[in-house]
């Protein structure tokens, strides 16, 4: 996948955010381009992961990401 291609600024339909990351295909119509969060939390859904271990995963994962920036 191509990473470094510059997006356009896209804004989530699921959380409302602005966002220029590589966008998720959302699962639930395998259409709707969501913000790479909600495409985290929705792959943490299907495994059954709770809300609130969700977001401990994903400040993990931001927080390994921003190691790289
Ligand atoms: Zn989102």
């Amino acid at each position: 996948m191509k990473t470094n291609e510059r997006q356009p600024e896209r804004i989530c339909p699921i959380c409302g955010k602005a966002y220029r990351a590589v966008p998720a295909l959302s699962r639930k119509d395998g259409q709707t381009l969501i913000c790479p969060d909600c495409g985290t939390r929705e792959a943490l859904t299907t495994l059954g992961i709770e809300p609130d271990e969700q977001e401990k995963i994903l400040a993990v994962m931001h927080k390994f990401m921003d190691s790289y920036e």
